[in-house]
Protein backbone atom coordinates (compact mmCIF):
# COMPACT_ATOMS: atom_id res chain seq x y z
CA UNK A 1 0.00 0.00 0.00
CA UNK A 2 1.61 3.49 -0.90
CA UNK A 3 0.20 6.56 0.52
CA UNK A 4 0.44 9.88 -0.70
CA UNK A 5 0.86 12.56 2.47
CA UNK A 6 -0.83 16.20 1.99
CA UNK A 7 0.10 18.95 4.05
CA UNK A 8 -1.32 22.81 4.94
CA UNK A 9 0.59 25.50 6.49
CA UNK A 10 -0.44 27.66 8.58
CA UNK A 11 2.30 30.08 9.52
CA UNK A 12 1.88 33.01 12.01
CA UNK A 13 4.05 35.63 10.87
CA UNK A 14 5.32 38.47 13.44
CA UNK A 15 5.36 42.08 11.50
CA UNK A 16 8.44 43.89 12.30
CA UNK A 17 6.92 47.09 13.70
CA UNK A 18 7.62 49.87 16.20
CA UNK A 19 4.68 49.92 17.56
CA UNK A 20 1.59 47.54 18.42
CA UNK A 21 -1.43 46.57 16.36
CA UNK A 22 -4.02 48.50 18.20
CA UNK A 23 -2.25 50.73 20.64
CA UNK A 24 0.82 53.19 20.77
CA UNK A 25 2.90 50.94 23.19
CA UNK A 26 6.56 49.68 21.97
CA UNK A 27 7.35 46.24 20.46
CA UNK A 28 10.52 44.49 22.00
CA UNK A 29 11.95 41.40 22.64
CA UNK A 30 12.93 40.92 26.60
CA UNK A 31 11.51 43.85 28.10
CA UNK A 32 10.74 43.68 31.84
CA UNK A 33 7.69 41.32 32.51
CA UNK A 34 4.54 43.35 31.63
CA UNK A 35 6.04 46.76 30.74
CA UNK A 36 4.95 47.04 27.34
CA UNK A 37 0.91 47.48 28.05
CA UNK A 38 -1.55 49.90 28.21
CA UNK A 39 -5.24 50.08 28.99
CA UNK A 40 -5.54 48.54 25.52
CA UNK A 41 -3.52 45.94 25.94
CA UNK A 42 -4.95 45.30 29.37
CA UNK A 43 -8.37 44.81 27.61
CA UNK A 44 -9.37 47.65 30.23
CA UNK A 45 -13.11 48.46 29.77
CA UNK A 46 -13.88 51.51 27.67
CA UNK A 47 -10.04 51.44 26.19
CA UNK A 48 -10.59 51.57 22.45
CA UNK A 49 -8.55 50.23 19.69
CA UNK A 50 -6.65 51.98 16.48
CA UNK A 51 -5.10 50.19 13.79
CA UNK A 52 -1.34 50.74 13.41
CA UNK A 53 -0.30 51.89 9.93
CA UNK A 54 2.61 50.31 9.82
CA UNK A 55 1.10 46.61 10.03
CA UNK A 56 -1.17 47.34 7.48
CA UNK A 57 1.51 48.66 5.02
CA UNK A 58 3.44 45.25 5.90
CA UNK A 59 0.53 42.98 4.98
CA UNK A 60 -0.05 44.62 1.80
CA UNK A 61 3.42 44.81 1.55
CA UNK A 62 3.18 41.00 1.92
CA UNK A 63 -0.27 40.54 0.11
CA UNK A 64 1.85 42.22 -2.82
CA UNK A 65 4.92 40.09 -3.12
CA UNK A 66 2.67 37.19 -2.89
CA UNK A 67 0.48 38.54 -6.06
CA UNK A 68 -3.12 37.85 -3.39
CA UNK A 69 -6.09 39.40 -4.09
CA UNK A 70 -6.04 42.26 -1.54
CA UNK A 71 -9.33 43.44 -0.61
CA UNK A 72 -9.94 47.02 -0.86
CA UNK A 73 -12.21 46.74 2.45
CA UNK A 74 -11.67 44.31 4.72
CA UNK A 75 -12.76 43.47 8.33
CA UNK A 76 -11.64 42.87 11.79
CA UNK A 77 -13.72 40.22 13.45
CA UNK A 78 -13.06 38.94 17.11
CA UNK A 79 -12.05 35.43 17.82
CA UNK A 80 -13.41 34.73 21.22
CA UNK A 81 -12.07 31.89 23.82
CA UNK A 82 -10.84 32.04 27.71
CA UNK A 83 -7.24 31.70 28.18
CA UNK A 84 -5.51 33.62 30.70
CA UNK A 85 -2.95 35.15 28.19
CA UNK A 86 -5.78 36.44 26.04
CA UNK A 87 -7.04 39.73 29.01
CA UNK A 88 -10.37 41.09 26.77
CA UNK A 89 -11.29 37.15 26.29
CA UNK A 90 -11.22 37.79 22.44
CA UNK A 91 -8.49 37.81 19.88
CA UNK A 92 -8.61 40.85 17.37
CA UNK A 93 -8.14 38.58 13.92
CA UNK A 94 -9.83 38.58 10.52
CA UNK A 95 -12.03 35.57 9.74
CA UNK A 96 -14.64 35.88 6.78
CA UNK A 97 -13.10 39.30 5.29
CA UNK A 98 -9.22 38.40 5.34
CA UNK A 99 -7.11 41.09 3.91
CA UNK A 100 -5.75 39.02 1.00
CA UNK A 101 -6.66 35.73 -0.79
CA UNK A 102 -5.47 33.70 -3.40
CA UNK A 103 -1.91 34.20 -3.22
CA UNK A 104 1.05 32.19 -4.46
CA UNK A 105 4.72 31.84 -2.72
CA UNK A 106 7.69 30.54 -5.01
CA UNK A 107 9.95 27.65 -3.25
CA UNK A 108 13.24 26.36 -5.18
CA UNK A 109 13.36 23.06 -4.56
CA UNK A 110 16.96 21.16 -5.58
CA UNK A 111 17.30 23.31 -8.62
CA UNK A 112 13.48 23.85 -9.78
CA UNK A 113 10.98 26.38 -9.04
CA UNK A 114 7.26 25.68 -7.97
CA UNK A 115 4.35 27.46 -6.64
CA UNK A 116 3.03 26.96 -3.41
CA UNK A 117 -0.65 28.22 -3.59
CA UNK A 118 -1.97 30.66 -0.67
CA UNK A 119 -5.30 30.25 0.54
CA UNK A 120 -5.43 33.33 2.69
CA UNK A 121 -3.46 36.21 4.80
CA UNK A 122 -4.69 37.75 6.87
CA UNK A 123 -4.26 40.43 10.18
CA UNK A 124 -4.56 39.31 13.70
CA UNK A 125 -2.81 40.51 17.40
CA UNK A 126 -0.81 38.03 19.30
CA UNK A 127 -1.86 36.82 23.15
CA UNK A 128 0.66 37.11 25.85
CA UNK A 129 2.78 34.42 27.46
CA UNK A 130 2.14 32.03 30.80
CA UNK A 131 5.43 31.38 32.03
CA UNK A 132 5.76 28.27 34.11
CA UNK A 133 7.57 28.01 37.69
CA UNK A 134 7.11 24.68 38.99
CA UNK A 135 2.94 24.89 40.74
CA UNK A 136 2.77 28.98 39.49
CA UNK A 137 1.91 30.72 36.21
CA UNK A 138 2.33 33.87 35.48
CA UNK A 139 1.09 35.99 32.69
CA UNK A 140 3.22 38.25 30.97
CA UNK A 141 1.39 40.40 28.30
CA UNK A 142 4.51 42.02 26.44
CA UNK A 143 4.06 40.03 23.55
CA UNK A 144 0.05 40.83 23.72
CA UNK A 145 -1.38 42.92 20.66
CA UNK A 146 2.01 42.15 18.67
CA UNK A 147 0.89 42.18 15.03
CA UNK A 148 1.10 39.21 13.26
CA UNK A 149 0.17 37.99 9.59
CA UNK A 150 -1.35 34.26 9.57
CA UNK A 151 -0.04 33.05 6.00
CA UNK A 152 -2.02 29.86 4.94
CA UNK A 153 -1.54 27.82 2.26
CA UNK A 154 -3.91 25.53 0.38
CA UNK A 155 -3.32 21.36 0.96
CA UNK A 156 -0.43 21.54 -1.85
CA UNK A 157 2.12 20.00 -0.01
CA UNK A 158 3.10 16.67 -0.40
CA UNK A 159 6.20 15.66 1.77
CA UNK A 160 7.92 17.07 5.02
CA UNK A 161 10.55 18.22 2.54
CA UNK A 162 8.51 20.68 0.89
CA UNK A 163 7.18 21.97 3.72
CA UNK A 164 10.54 22.67 5.08
CA UNK A 165 11.51 24.13 1.52
CA UNK A 166 8.37 26.38 1.44
CA UNK A 167 8.72 27.31 5.25
CA UNK A 168 12.69 28.44 4.08
CA UNK A 169 11.19 30.13 1.09
CA UNK A 170 8.78 32.23 3.37
CA UNK A 171 11.75 32.68 6.14
CA UNK A 172 13.54 34.23 2.82
CA UNK A 173 10.67 36.45 1.60
CA UNK A 174 9.80 38.70 4.76
CA UNK A 175 13.29 39.15 5.68
CA UNK A 176 13.73 40.64 2.44
CA UNK A 177 10.53 42.19 2.14
CA UNK A 178 11.89 43.49 5.64
CA UNK A 179 8.28 42.84 6.97
CA UNK A 180 9.80 40.45 9.46
CA UNK A 181 12.73 39.94 11.35
CA UNK A 182 12.50 36.36 10.96
CA UNK A 183 13.91 35.27 13.83
CA UNK A 184 12.82 31.84 14.84
CA UNK A 185 14.62 32.00 18.28
CA UNK A 186 12.35 34.92 19.27
CA UNK A 187 8.77 33.47 17.82
CA UNK A 188 8.78 35.71 14.57
CA UNK A 189 7.64 32.67 12.65
CA UNK A 190 5.37 30.01 14.25
CA UNK A 191 3.86 26.98 12.33
CA UNK A 192 0.62 25.39 12.53
CA UNK A 193 0.88 22.01 10.25
CA UNK A 194 -1.79 20.26 9.21
CA UNK A 195 -1.70 17.04 7.05
CA UNK A 196 -3.31 13.73 6.12
CA UNK A 197 -2.83 11.07 3.98
CA UNK A 198 -4.62 9.31 1.50
CA UNK A 199 -4.01 6.46 -0.90
CA UNK A 200 -2.09 7.60 -3.92
CA UNK A 201 -4.44 7.78 -6.81
CA UNK A 202 -7.51 8.78 -3.90
CA UNK A 203 -9.20 12.37 -4.81
CA UNK A 204 -10.45 12.67 -1.36
CA UNK A 205 -8.62 14.15 1.14
CA UNK A 206 -8.55 11.56 4.42
CA UNK A 207 -8.66 13.13 7.89
CA UNK A 208 -6.14 16.05 8.95
CA UNK A 209 -4.56 16.66 12.17
CA UNK A 210 -3.29 19.62 13.09
CA UNK A 211 0.07 19.83 14.74
CA UNK A 212 0.18 23.21 16.68
CA UNK A 213 2.68 26.20 17.44
CA UNK A 214 6.45 24.37 15.88
CA UNK A 215 8.93 27.13 16.15
CA UNK A 216 11.98 25.46 14.57
CA UNK A 217 12.45 24.43 10.75
CA UNK A 218 13.98 21.77 11.74
CA UNK A 219 10.79 20.30 13.90
CA UNK A 220 8.37 21.10 11.28
CA UNK A 221 9.98 18.96 9.19
CA UNK A 222 10.20 16.19 12.14
CA UNK A 223 6.89 16.81 12.87
CA UNK A 224 5.23 16.12 9.45
CA UNK A 225 7.21 13.05 9.42
CA UNK A 226 5.97 12.07 12.54
CA UNK A 227 2.81 12.67 11.94
CA UNK A 228 2.63 11.01 8.73
CA UNK A 229 4.19 7.55 10.05
CA UNK A 230 1.65 7.87 13.01
CA UNK A 231 -1.19 8.14 10.33
CA UNK A 232 0.06 5.37 8.02
CA UNK A 233 0.42 3.33 11.07
CA UNK A 234 -3.38 3.61 11.66
CA UNK A 235 -4.86 3.45 8.58
CA UNK A 236 -2.50 0.12 7.97
CA UNK A 237 -3.91 -1.33 11.36
CA UNK A 238 -7.21 -1.05 10.09
CA UNK A 239 -8.33 2.11 12.28
CA UNK A 240 -9.22 5.10 11.44
CA UNK A 241 -7.87 8.67 11.84
CA UNK A 242 -9.22 11.39 14.32
CA UNK A 243 -9.67 14.70 13.61
CA UNK A 244 -7.82 16.49 16.61
CA UNK A 245 -5.29 18.94 17.33
CA UNK A 246 -1.87 18.21 18.41
CA UNK A 247 1.04 19.47 20.28
CA UNK A 248 4.52 18.64 19.17
CA UNK A 249 7.31 18.13 21.62
CA UNK A 250 10.74 19.02 19.65
CA UNK A 251 13.20 17.65 22.22
CA UNK A 252 11.03 14.33 22.86
CA UNK A 253 10.42 14.20 19.03
CA UNK A 254 6.71 13.29 19.68
CA UNK A 255 2.99 14.54 19.72
CA UNK A 256 0.03 15.31 22.09
CA UNK A 257 -3.50 14.86 21.57
CA UNK A 258 -4.42 18.58 23.10
CA UNK A 259 -7.86 18.56 21.83
CA UNK A 260 -10.48 16.24 19.68
CA UNK A 261 -13.28 16.90 17.32
CA UNK A 262 -15.75 16.74 20.01
CA UNK A 263 -14.05 20.00 21.34
CA UNK A 264 -13.30 21.85 18.60
CA UNK A 265 -13.25 25.23 19.91
CA UNK A 266 -16.00 27.49 19.10
CA UNK A 267 -14.54 30.90 18.39
CA UNK A 268 -17.99 32.58 18.23
CA UNK A 269 -16.68 34.86 15.61
CA UNK A 270 -18.34 38.42 15.11
CA UNK A 271 -17.39 41.96 13.83
CA UNK A 272 -14.98 44.11 15.87
CA UNK A 273 -17.82 46.51 16.45
CA UNK A 274 -14.74 49.14 17.46
CA UNK A 275 -12.83 49.17 14.50
CA UNK A 276 -13.81 50.52 11.19
CA UNK A 277 -13.13 48.71 8.06
CA UNK A 278 -9.69 48.50 6.71
CA UNK A 279 -9.34 50.36 3.46
CA UNK A 280 -7.01 49.63 1.24
CA UNK A 281 -7.28 51.73 -1.53
CA UNK A 282 -4.98 52.64 -5.01
CA UNK A 283 -2.99 55.27 -4.03
CA UNK A 284 -1.70 52.93 -0.84
CA UNK A 285 -1.06 49.65 -2.90
CA UNK A 286 1.20 52.23 -5.51
CA UNK A 287 2.64 53.73 -2.33
CA UNK A 288 3.68 50.02 -0.99
CA UNK A 289 4.33 48.27 -4.56
CA UNK A 290 7.06 51.04 -5.09
CA UNK A 291 8.74 49.77 -2.32
CA UNK A 292 8.61 46.23 -3.37
CA UNK A 293 12.76 45.12 -3.61
CA UNK A 294 13.41 42.08 -6.34
CA UNK A 295 12.01 38.68 -4.62
CA UNK A 296 14.49 36.06 -3.21
CA UNK A 297 12.97 33.48 -5.59
CA UNK A 298 13.41 35.77 -8.86
CA UNK A 299 17.32 36.74 -7.86
CA UNK A 300 18.01 32.92 -7.61
CA UNK A 301 16.45 32.56 -10.68
CA UNK A 302 18.22 35.49 -12.01
CA UNK A 303 21.56 34.60 -10.53
CA UNK A 304 21.49 30.76 -12.52
CA UNK A 305 20.77 31.85 -15.79
CA UNK A 306 23.95 34.68 -15.54
CA UNK A 307 25.94 31.34 -14.21
CA UNK A 308 25.78 30.20 -11.15
CA UNK A 309 25.85 27.07 -9.44
CA UNK A 310 22.55 26.02 -8.19
CA UNK A 311 23.54 26.08 -4.36
CA UNK A 312 25.41 28.73 -4.66
CA UNK A 313 22.87 30.89 -5.70
CA UNK A 314 20.48 29.26 -3.26
CA UNK A 315 23.01 29.85 -0.35
CA UNK A 316 23.33 33.46 -1.61
CA UNK A 317 19.75 34.64 -1.66
CA UNK A 318 19.44 33.50 1.66
CA UNK A 319 20.23 36.69 2.80
CA UNK A 320 19.27 39.80 0.67
CA UNK A 321 22.57 41.74 1.90
CA UNK A 322 24.39 38.81 0.79
CA UNK A 323 22.86 39.03 -2.21
CA UNK A 324 23.53 43.09 -2.50
CA UNK A 325 27.48 41.99 -2.01
CA UNK A 326 27.30 39.56 -5.09
CA UNK A 327 25.17 41.84 -7.17
CA UNK A 328 28.07 44.59 -6.11
CA UNK A 329 30.81 42.58 -6.85
CA UNK A 330 29.55 41.05 -10.53
CA UNK A 331 28.91 44.49 -11.14
CA UNK A 332 32.38 45.26 -10.95
CA UNK A 333 33.65 42.17 -13.05
CA UNK A 334 30.04 41.14 -14.71
CA UNK A 335 32.36 37.79 -16.91
CA UNK A 336 33.55 36.82 -13.40
CA UNK A 337 30.05 36.06 -11.76
CA UNK A 338 30.68 32.01 -11.30
CA UNK A 339 34.01 33.04 -9.72
CA UNK A 340 33.05 35.59 -7.42
CA UNK A 341 29.90 33.32 -5.85
CA UNK A 342 32.42 30.40 -5.28
CA UNK A 343 34.75 32.65 -3.72
CA UNK A 344 32.23 34.29 -1.67
CA UNK A 345 30.60 30.92 -0.79
CA UNK A 346 33.79 28.57 -0.09
CA UNK A 347 36.41 31.94 1.58
CA UNK A 348 34.29 34.61 2.49
CA UNK A 349 32.15 33.10 3.89
CA UNK A 350 34.74 30.78 6.15
CA UNK A 351 36.08 33.37 7.25
CA UNK A 352 33.44 35.84 8.35
CA UNK A 353 32.87 32.45 10.40
CA UNK A 354 28.87 33.25 11.06
CA UNK A 355 29.07 37.46 11.27
CA UNK A 356 27.05 39.19 8.63
CA UNK A 357 28.57 40.27 5.50
CA UNK A 358 28.30 44.04 6.20
CA UNK A 359 31.54 43.12 8.74
CA UNK A 360 33.46 41.41 5.65
CA UNK A 361 36.86 43.11 5.80
CA UNK A 362 36.97 42.63 1.71
CA UNK A 363 34.74 44.86 -0.07
CA UNK A 364 32.48 43.73 -2.98
CA UNK A 365 34.32 45.64 -5.60
CA UNK A 366 38.17 44.12 -4.23
CA UNK A 367 36.60 40.36 -4.51
CA UNK A 368 35.22 41.19 -8.08
CA UNK A 369 39.07 42.23 -8.70
CA UNK A 370 40.85 38.88 -7.58
CA UNK A 371 38.10 36.91 -9.46
CA UNK A 372 38.61 38.86 -12.58
CA UNK A 373 42.93 38.36 -11.94
CA UNK A 374 42.26 34.62 -11.78
CA UNK A 375 39.73 34.10 -14.65
CA UNK A 376 41.84 36.22 -17.05
CA UNK A 377 44.90 33.91 -15.75
CA UNK A 378 47.19 36.74 -14.35
CA UNK A 379 46.93 34.15 -11.01
CA UNK A 380 46.37 31.07 -10.17
CA UNK A 381 43.62 29.78 -7.89
CA UNK A 382 45.92 28.36 -5.83
CA UNK A 383 47.65 31.54 -5.31
CA UNK A 384 44.37 33.27 -4.93
CA UNK A 385 44.19 32.15 -1.86
CA UNK A 386 47.22 33.56 -0.84
CA UNK A 387 46.08 36.70 -2.26
CA UNK A 388 42.82 36.47 -0.31
CA UNK A 389 44.43 36.17 2.77
CA UNK A 390 46.72 39.58 2.48
CA UNK A 391 43.71 41.28 1.48
CA UNK A 392 41.70 40.01 4.62
CA UNK A 393 45.15 41.30 6.62
CA UNK A 394 45.83 44.49 5.16
CA UNK A 395 42.71 45.50 3.68
CA UNK A 396 44.55 46.20 0.31
CA UNK A 397 43.05 45.23 -3.50
CA UNK A 398 43.97 41.97 -5.61
CA UNK A 399 45.49 44.15 -7.83
CA UNK A 400 47.59 45.90 -5.51
CA UNK A 401 49.34 43.26 -4.19
CA UNK A 402 49.92 41.00 -6.69
CA UNK A 403 52.13 43.40 -8.64
CA UNK A 404 53.52 44.23 -5.42
CA UNK A 405 54.26 40.91 -4.06
CA UNK A 406 55.09 39.76 -7.98
CA UNK A 407 52.77 37.08 -7.86
CA UNK A 408 51.91 37.19 -11.78
CA UNK A 409 51.91 33.77 -13.10
CA UNK A 410 54.85 33.27 -15.35
CA UNK A 411 53.05 32.68 -19.07
CA UNK A 412 56.33 32.99 -21.13
CA UNK A 413 57.23 29.46 -22.32
CA UNK A 414 61.03 31.23 -22.59
CA UNK A 415 60.83 31.82 -19.25
CA UNK A 416 59.30 28.35 -17.51
CA UNK A 417 61.95 27.23 -20.55
CA UNK A 418 64.61 27.98 -18.78
CA UNK A 419 64.15 27.69 -15.17
CA UNK A 420 63.00 24.23 -15.76
CA UNK A 421 66.83 24.25 -17.70
CA UNK A 422 68.71 25.12 -14.71
CA UNK A 423 66.68 22.47 -12.66
CA UNK A 424 67.65 19.75 -15.06
CA UNK A 425 71.04 20.77 -14.82
CA UNK A 426 71.60 20.97 -10.84
CA UNK A 427 70.37 17.64 -10.57
CA UNK A 428 72.26 15.19 -13.19
CA UNK A 429 71.52 12.06 -11.19
CA UNK A 430 67.81 12.32 -11.34
CA UNK A 431 67.52 13.45 -14.65
CA UNK A 432 69.43 9.91 -15.77
CA UNK A 433 67.33 7.79 -13.37
CA UNK A 434 63.94 9.14 -15.37
CA UNK A 435 65.66 8.70 -18.57
CA UNK A 436 66.50 4.93 -17.69
CA UNK A 437 62.87 4.88 -16.92
CA UNK A 438 61.71 6.00 -13.39
CA UNK A 439 58.72 7.71 -14.46
CA UNK A 440 57.78 9.03 -11.68
CA UNK A 441 60.54 11.31 -11.10
CA UNK A 442 58.50 13.56 -12.92
CA UNK A 443 57.05 14.81 -9.88
CA UNK A 444 59.91 15.72 -8.17
CA UNK A 445 61.27 18.14 -11.40
CA UNK A 446 57.76 19.66 -11.37
CA UNK A 447 57.70 20.20 -7.72
CA UNK A 448 61.30 21.79 -8.20
CA UNK A 449 60.13 23.85 -10.74
CA UNK A 450 57.00 24.84 -9.07
CA UNK A 451 59.11 25.60 -5.88
CA UNK A 452 61.64 27.56 -7.73
CA UNK A 453 59.27 30.00 -9.42
CA UNK A 454 57.26 30.93 -5.89
CA UNK A 455 54.37 28.82 -7.46
CA UNK A 456 53.68 31.41 -10.09
CA UNK A 457 53.80 28.83 -13.21
CA UNK A 458 50.83 27.37 -14.28
CA UNK A 459 50.75 23.71 -13.46
CA UNK A 460 50.23 22.06 -16.61
CA UNK A 461 52.61 24.04 -18.27
CA UNK A 462 55.26 23.43 -15.73
CA UNK A 463 54.42 19.85 -16.19
CA UNK A 464 55.04 20.08 -19.86
CA UNK A 465 57.35 21.82 -20.10
CA UNK A 466 59.48 19.78 -18.19
CA UNK A 467 58.18 16.42 -19.97
CA UNK A 468 59.57 17.64 -22.93
CA UNK A 469 63.03 18.85 -21.66
CA UNK A 470 63.20 15.15 -20.18
CA UNK A 471 62.70 13.85 -23.54
CA UNK A 472 65.64 15.60 -24.92
CA UNK A 473 62.62 18.11 -26.84
P1 LIG B 1 -9.69 25.79 9.61
O1 LIG B 1 -10.56 26.97 9.33
O2 LIG B 1 -10.35 24.70 10.32
O3 LIG B 1 -8.36 26.14 10.18
P2 LIG B 1 -8.89 25.75 6.85
O4 LIG B 1 -9.77 25.30 5.74
O5 LIG B 1 -8.63 27.20 7.00
O6 LIG B 1 -9.44 25.12 8.19
O7 LIG B 1 -7.52 25.00 6.67
C1 LIG B 1 -6.48 25.15 7.54
C2 LIG B 1 -5.27 24.53 6.90
O8 LIG B 1 -5.45 23.12 6.75
C3 LIG B 1 -4.92 25.04 5.53
O9 LIG B 1 -3.53 25.25 5.45
C4 LIG B 1 -5.36 23.93 4.60
O10 LIG B 1 -4.53 23.89 3.46
C5 LIG B 1 -5.10 22.71 5.45
N1 LIG B 1 -5.94 21.54 5.11
C6 LIG B 1 -7.25 21.52 4.88
N2 LIG B 1 -7.68 20.26 4.65
C7 LIG B 1 -6.59 19.45 4.76
C8 LIG B 1 -6.36 18.04 4.63
N3 LIG B 1 -7.35 17.17 4.39
N4 LIG B 1 -5.10 17.59 4.81
C9 LIG B 1 -4.11 18.44 5.09
N5 LIG B 1 -4.26 19.76 5.21
C10 LIG B 1 -5.49 20.27 5.04
MG1 LIG C 1 -6.75 26.78 11.46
Amino acid sequence: MTWEPVIGLEVHVQLATATKAFAPVPVAYGAPVNSLTDPTVLGMPGALPTFNRAALLAAVKLGLATRSQIRARSRFARKHYFYPDLPKGYQISQHDEPLCEHGAIDVWIAGARHTVALARIHLEEDAGKLNHEGPISRVDLNRAGVPLCEVVTEPVLRSADQAFAYMKALHRLVRALGVCEGDLEKGHLRCDANVSVRRVGDAAFGTRVELKNINSFRFVKAAIEHEIARQIRILEGGGKVERETRLWDGVAGISQSMRGKEEVADYRYLPDPDLPPLVVDDALLAEVRATLPELPADRLARLVAAGLAFDDADLLTSDAALADYLDAAVAAAPGSARTIAAWIVNELLRELGGRPIGDSPIAATALAELAAAIDDGTISGKLGKDVFAKMVATGDGARAIIEREGLRQITDPAAVRAMAEAIVAANPRQAEQYRAGKDSLLGFFVGQLMKASGGRVNPQLASDTMKALLAGA
